[in-house]
């Protein structure tokens, strides 16, 4: 007999079936608005020449491939607080931000989970947005974390819950662990204005609460990463001492490559010290180390200034292509003759349009349309290209009427 015959069947991954419905679909104008990586307009996955170039000098430089350290490779990650935190950081100037490379953003995300779960002195429970990354709570949950929920979208104004939020933050127990979403929000693509971040972080003192931001989109939304940066900033600045999960997926399009980092800001070098020592006792048994080609790759962008200022015209190109789809489609949408207020297409941002369409509406757009995305309603928008648009809108249209 196996061992294995009480082994339940899991359900599969919800983008990941999208994907396979997607394949198995012989429609010759299909179009996937699922999986959440840029394509250029014509579709394709796109390596930045950026990394094209890293990875050349990485090649003729003949390094070694001994291991990196516990916590990485130390001229990607002192880059990295660098981009996230902005060179002039009081708290990085004073050397108090302990930081280590982790796999990507998820990776990030699980060791900092991990770090609370172990270290946190208050309730061991974390609220993240309604909705969320669909990972964050499966992440929180797996590293020993309690997941509960705060207001955020409004479906019926297809915007923030801002006053719902709020009222969730003052009403969490004190000292309470908050998840935000640096930027471009996913799903989404809601963001607090700006005003709103400065509310936020009130309440957030008020509270004595800890907040968790995960940056997965830096550039992506505004295609300028300082300004993307502003609400882990000001945070900063208003004496708020956070951790950050960061990933190089998108803004550097190193998907598969898999760099990223998690970093705690402390209240001294000696209390810095401490926490990286006991990072390091984390990671050990759980990789012992990271990869270290991705973060070569992205080291070399960040650290030397003509490939560091094409990298930022990258960004800002892959962000304005993304803008520009999105005011085709509500362009196309209301020459059809829609009769429904699609300004949320545009004032969204980031990869994601949430389109406020139902889960119905979604599966006939799949069966009739052949056109697949996740039945919450949001759409890649990097994955709409000047080629299929119209098609897109006609698509939207014939659902929404
Ligand atoms: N956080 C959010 C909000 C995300 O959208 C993603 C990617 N979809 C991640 C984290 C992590 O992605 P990765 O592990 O590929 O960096």
């Amino acid at each position: 007999a196996s061992f294995w015959t009480h082994v339940p069947q899991g359900p599969p991954d919800a983008i990941l079936g999208i994907t396979e419905a997607f394949k198995k679909d012989s429609h010759p104008q299909k179009i996937n608005l699922g999986v959440g990586a840029y394509r250029d307009d014509k579709g394709k996955p796109y390596v930045l020449p950026s990394v094209r170039t890293a990875e050349q000098k990485i090649v003729q430089e003949n390094m070694d491939k001994e291991y990196a350290g516990i916590t990485g490779v130390p001229d990607f990650t002192k880059a990295a607080a660098v981009l996230a935190y902005g060179k002039d950081s009081a708290p990085l100037k004073e050397g108090r931000i302990a930081i280590t490379q982790t796999i990507s953003g998820t990776g990030a995300l699980r060791i900092g989970g991990a770090f609370l779960q172990r270290f946190y002195p208050n309730a061991k429970a974390i609220y993240i947005p309604t909705p969320s990354w669909a990972n964050h709570k499966a992440v929180f949950l797996d590293s020993g974390l309690e997941v509960k929920q705060y207001k955020y979208y409004n479906k019926d104004t297809i915007g923030l819950d801002f006053d719902g939020m709020l009222a969730d933050i003052k009403a969490m127990p004190k000292g309470s662990m908050v998840l935000l979403h640096a930027c471009a929000h996913n799903p989404t693509g809601i963001d607090p204005t700006e005003e709103q971040w400065k509310a936020i972080s009130d309440a957030m003192k008020e509270g004595g609460h800890f907040p968790f931001f995960d940056m997965a989109y830096q550039g992506f939304a505004s295609g300028d990463t300082d300004k993307d940066a502003f609400a882990l900033r000001y945070f900063l600045k208003e004496g708020h001492q956070p951790c950050l999960a960061q990933s190089f997926a998108k803004n550097m399009g190193l998907y598969g490559e898999r760099v990223g980092a998690f970093s705690i800001v402390t209240s001294s070098p000696e209390e810095k010290a401490k926490v990286d020592s006991q990072i390091k006792i984390l990671v050990r048994p759980l990789y012992s180390n990271p990869p270290v080609h991705g973060a070569r790759i992205a080291s070399k962008i960040l650290n030397d200034p003509a490939l560091n200022k094409q990298w930022l015209g990258e960004v800002k190109e892959m962000a304005d292509r993304i803008i520009t789809m999105r005011a085709l489609l509500k362009e196309n949408l209301e020459k059809l003759g829609s009769k429904r207020d699609w300004s949320h297409i545009t004032s969204q941002i980031g990869m994601f349009a949430y389109t406020g369409l139902g889960k119905e509406e979604m599966e006939r757009l799949a069966q009739e349309c052949s056109v697949y995305a996740t039945k919450d309603g949001r759409i890649s928008v990097a994955g709409i290209t000047s080629g299929n648009v119209e098609r897109l809108a006609s698509s939207i249209f014939k659902i929404t009427g």
